[in-house]
Order: C-alpha cells, then sequence, then structure tokens
C-alpha cells in the first residue's frame, strides 16, 4: 500500500504485465513517488474505485491525468466521482463479480457492508496468484469471505481499537457509525475475520489497512491481530501499512 489511514488510501497490485491503483486518496506526486521508490516502475494501467468517499479519490482527476489511465468502478460509484475529476477522464463501468481481463490480470469487484453508494473490494488474479483489497467494511459478508479466502494476500481494514474508540472524544453518533455494519472493522474483527479466512482458504499474508488516526495505534493493531491469529495456531504473515510512507511490498 502506497498510504492508507482515514485521510488517505491508495494500494498498488502488479503482476508480470499490469499494474493498477485501487483508489487514489493521495496525491499524484506521492503516488509517482511511492511507486518508483517501490521499484514499481513509472506506469499505472487502470485504477479501480472502491467507494466515493474523499479518503479515496481525493486526487483522482491528478492521479488519472498523470498516469494516462482509465478509471474502473461499479456504475453507481462513478457516478459519484464528479467532485474529484476534471471531466476529461476514461471511465468504465464494470460489474461486481464479473471478472474483467485487463492484459494479464482477471479483475472481480464485489460488495462490501460501508456507507457510501455502491462500495466495494476487488481481486486480481494473475494466472497463478490472487491478491485483494477491502479497505472500508462494517462487517465481514459471506461475500467478502468468499472473495478474499480465495487470496494469497489481502489488503484488509483494521479500523480502531474498540476501547479507544469508546474512551475517545468523538461523538456519539460518528461512534455508532463507525461501529456499525455500514461503518468500519476493529483490530478484533479484523483479525478474527483474517484468522476465518486463511482457515477457511490460502490466506497467509495481510496489509492492515486504513488504521483510524485517532482510534488506534499501529502497535495496537498488530498485536490485537496477532493475537487472534495464535489463538487459531495460523501461521500468518501480518504487515502494517502507514498513513505518511509506503508498506513494505508483498511478493507472492
Ligand atoms: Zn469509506
Ligand atoms: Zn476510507
Amino acid at each position: 500500500m502506497l498510504a492508507s489511514s482515514s485521510s488517505g488510501n491508495c494500494s498498488v497490485i502488479q503482476s508480470g504485465q499490469t499494474t493498477v491503483l485501487v483508489d487514489a486518496g493521495i496525491s499524484a506526486r506521492r503516488t509517482f513517488i511511492g511507486l518508483t521508490s517501490a521499484g514499481l516502475g513509472e506506469q499505472i494501467d487502470a485504477i479501480f474505485i472502491s467507494h466515493e468517499h474523499s479518503d479515496h479519490c481525493k486526487d483522482l482527476g491528478v492521479v488519472a491525468k498523470r498516469f494516462q489511465c482509465p478509471i474502473y468502478g461499479n456504475e453507481a460509484t462513478l457516478g459519484k466521482l464528479e467532485p474529484f475529476l476534471k471531466g476529461t477522464e476514461t471511465l468504465i463501468n464494470i460489474e461486481k463479480r464479473k471478472v474483467i481481463q485487463l492484459k494479464d490480470l482477471e479483475v472481480t469487484s464485489f460488495s462490501v457492508s460501508h456507507d457510501a453508494v455502491d462500495p466495494c473490494g476487488y481481486t486480481f488474479f494473475d494466472g497463478q496468484h490472487r491478491a485483494g483489497v477491502a479497505t472500508d467494511l462494517g462487517i465481514i459478508s459471506e461475500e467478502v469471505q468468499d472473495h478474499l479466502s480465495q487470496c494469497d494476500a489481502v489488503s484488509f481494514e483494521a479500523n480502531h481499537d474498540v476501547d479507544m474508540l469508546e474512551k475517545g472524544r468523538y461523538p456519539q453518533y460518528l461512534k455508532d457509525r463507525i461501529t456499525g455494519p455500514l461503518g468500519h472493522l476493529s483490530n478484533h474483527d479484523s483479525g478474527q475475520g483474517l484468522a476465518l479466512m486463511a482457515m477457511k482458504g490460502q490466506l497467509k499474508h495481510a496489509i492492515l489497512a486504513h488504521l483510524s488516526d485517532q482510534n488506534n495505534r499501529p502497535d495496537l493493531a498488530l498485536k490485537t491481530v496477532q493475537h487472534c491469529l495464535r489463538t487459531y495456531n495460523i501461521d500468518f504473515n501480518v504487515l502494517l501499512s502507514h498513513k505518511s510512507n509506503p508498506s513494505p511490498l508483498i511478493e507472492l
């Protein structure tokens, strides 16, 4: 992940021939520097949008222009992107659960439960390995489990520590929104979900994503998720995303 937090999200997936972003919530400059410093080249083939919240689309028009690439998303989400666009972008509508081919990558989107018009996660398959991204979700539905348990690696939300949120200074309505079914996953939910999907399928690596600036700490997220995985005796590689700099790469 080039960056992930409640203030800006951008994941990058690269196969032999293809490099794509999921979301464009950081500046084009940071996106470019993140890509090149990680040795991922200077080209992007497509941007896939998960949902229309600004921490995922903030710099979308500038990023699409800089990389001269199309923007993919479902119809309802594309219809909400206008505030982030320049008007010259190529928008490509994709249906959820329908596989599309982009050079050597098969891309599939699936529904997630979150308070946006039609939020989704994505999986990417190069014929050998599958990677998934789901950064904003209030619950881990059957559909999420079905798609992500088939992945080798995922970017997966660990948004908040339940105690920190509870004792923090957010107003109650916001706390209720975050913990509700259309909100965000706690560290504990995230750990339980990863353990379940690892047991169900072949998931082996995760980057913890979308950590709250206010209601989480990286060490706490990592410790809580690792504790859940150890409880089930699962051998699993957990990494952290960062607000201001790229996470380590997972190579499959
Ligand atoms: Zn969101
Ligand atoms: Zn978000």
